[in-house]
């Protein structure tokens, strides 16, 4: 099998003659070890702000104080610049002034006719300009798998306390740190340890609520925090049966595998809003005992030309070293309408979608797919073909009985000492077409008014009255509904509720 590892992938993009490499990562010190590794004989020089231009290996200066612009002066012919590798760090900054951007472009462009060659830029963030984006090739550092954060754990342990740390708590840290790099893991090691100097479990908190802080920083993916549980959603028993049926495999990977057992790749949740698709997914992830990600796909569509797929990639992988997760993508049809059509913008997401498929047929990692969307039929056929998602179910608007569980959740979660004075079978009577989250809305009102009008207590009467004021939701999308069952039953999925 081919190597994927990240030093394999620089190693052969040097080889193959790539001008550009942009490393695009927090840690400089990793590039640093690798670089010597992989440069075959070849020369290497840096240029950095701090020292500027210097040599990699003994750190001395080439020339006293050499700004970018005059490093990139000398190495203007071909001979100067033959059997390089040249190092850029801090030059983001810089790369909006065309004079260096032109002055990089030559170099790139010698390197494209056969110089021998390579310009490495190292950033914490990406800046292409684009007068030289065709000669750039993006690389991502890998992500640390669990066996190199326990090192790092251990090496922490080992030079800061006196004492051992239980295995199985250095197993959970692991765990904890997973997806992030080496620098953040040591500050986090630092932060748990500084508060009463030893590790304990009850740094894991501070550790989630620092990652959830960190995965917002990179901006493409968000972790949610595990509230909401099968207990819940009321009514879609299926659904409900079918995620606990997965999680039982999910949470036992190693024996299903061995069974036989396929690997659970994810689930398709379509139809009516405010019916408790997204509540799913978070159930799920509860259920799975596993982090949820969001994946925003209205945001994931950047403005610039590689920017989705750049972000698109980025999401996968962060998700993937986070993994074991819930991956809730969201709005699913919003980021595939316009597939197979003509012009940039399709093009773009033709190219996306391609990546999204292959990457959920090829999948190994135990990153499960939580997808929603509203709207079906804006979704290309490809993706509902079987063998994507392991199911695809619909959601529709509850029944009778969904109603009436609908109800009493809502009720008992803010007053329960209620429930007993309330006819929740005539309140069901009365709400056929309301949604989930409409019910949700009259019970909030009921009690909201009855609150402003220093009542005890909520009756059967307060909820009708907030039902008389509520426009439901077959009221406000009656067409569009309409036309999605009809859909929904045509295509054969299955229904979420019983
Ligand atoms: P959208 O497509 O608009 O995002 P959705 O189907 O994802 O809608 P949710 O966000 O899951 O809808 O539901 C909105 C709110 O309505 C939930 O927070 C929940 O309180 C309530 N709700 C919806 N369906 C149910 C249900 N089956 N059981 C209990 N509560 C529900």
């Amino acid at each position: 099998m081919e190597d994927r590892t990240f030093k394999a992938k620089l190693v052969r993009y040097i080889d193959a003659g790539f001008p550009i490499i942009y490393i695009n990562t927090f840690e400089e010190d990793k590039v640093d070890s690798l670089i010597p590794e992989i440069s075959s004989g070849k020369e290497v020089y840096e240029w950095n702000e701090t020292n500027g231009y210097i040599d990699f290996e003994t750190k001395t200066p080439l020339q006293e104080d050499c700004t970018l612009e005059r490093m990139l002066d000398q190495l203007k012919t071909p001979d100067l610049l033959d059997r390089k590798i040249l190092i850029f760090k801090d030059i983001t900054s810089y790369l909006d002034e065309p004079r260096i951007v032109s002055k990089v472009k030559g170099l790139a462009r010698m390197i494209n006719q056969g110089v021998d060659a390579t310009v490495i830029i190292v950033s914490s963030v990406l800046v292409i300009p684009k007068d030289i984006e065709k000669y750039v090739t993006i690389l991502e550092m890998d992500y640390l798998n669990t066996d190199e954060i326990k090192t790092i754990i251990r090496g922490f342990v080992k030079d800061n306390l006196n004492q051992q740390v239980d295995e199985k708590l250095i197993e959970e840290f692991a765990l904890a740190f997973k997806g992030l790099t080496e620098f953040e893991i040591l500050n986090l090691l630092a932060l748990s340890y500084a508060d009463d100097g030893d590790l304990t479990r009850k740094d894991l908190r501070l550790i989630f609520d620092q990652k959830q802080q960190m995965i917002k920083k990179a901006g493409i993916l968000e972790m949610i925090p595990l509230k909401e549980t099968i207990d819940d959603i009321g009514g879609l028993e299926n659904l409900k049966a079918w995620f606990i049926k997965k999680a039982k495999v999910y949470k036992n990977m190693n024996n299903a595998k061995k069974y036989g057992v396929d690997m659970p790749k994810g689930v398709l949740i379509a139809g009516v809003p405010g019916c408790g698709k997204s509540l799913n997914a978070k159930a799920a992830a509860n259920l799975f005992e596993v982090p949820l990600l969001r994946l925003d796909m209205g945001r994931l569509m950047g403005k610039y030309v590689g920017e989705s797929e750049g972000n698109l990639r980025s999401a996968i992988a962060l998700a993937e070293a986070i993994s074991p997760c819930v991956l809730w993508i969201d709005e699913l049809e919003k980021a595939f309408a316009g597939i197979g059509g003509s012009g940039g913008g399709a093009e773009v997401t033709t190219r996306l979608f391609g990546n999204f498929l292959t990457w959920m047929q090829e999948k190994e990692s135990p990153t499960f797919v939580v997808a929603t969307a509203n709207d079906i039929t804006k979704l290309p056929p490809e993706l509902l073909r079987k063998g994507r998602f392991d199911e695809i179910f619909y959601v529709g608007l509850p029944n009778k009985e969904e109603r009436e569980k609908i109800f009493n959740i809502h009720i008992k979660k803010r007053r329960p000492q209620d429930l007993k004075n309330i006819r929740v079978k005539e309140l069901v009577s009365i709400t056929e077409g309301f949604s989930g989250a409409d019910i949700e809305g009259v019970v909030k009102d009921a009690i909201e008014s009855a609150f402003a009008e220093d009542k005890t207590s909520i009756q059967t009467a307060d909820v009708i009255d907030a039902i008389k004021d509520t426009h439901s939701l077959s009221e406000i999308m009656k067409d569009s509904l309409e036309k999605m069952t009809k859909e929904y039953e045509n295509r054969k999925f299955k229904s979420a509720s019983k």
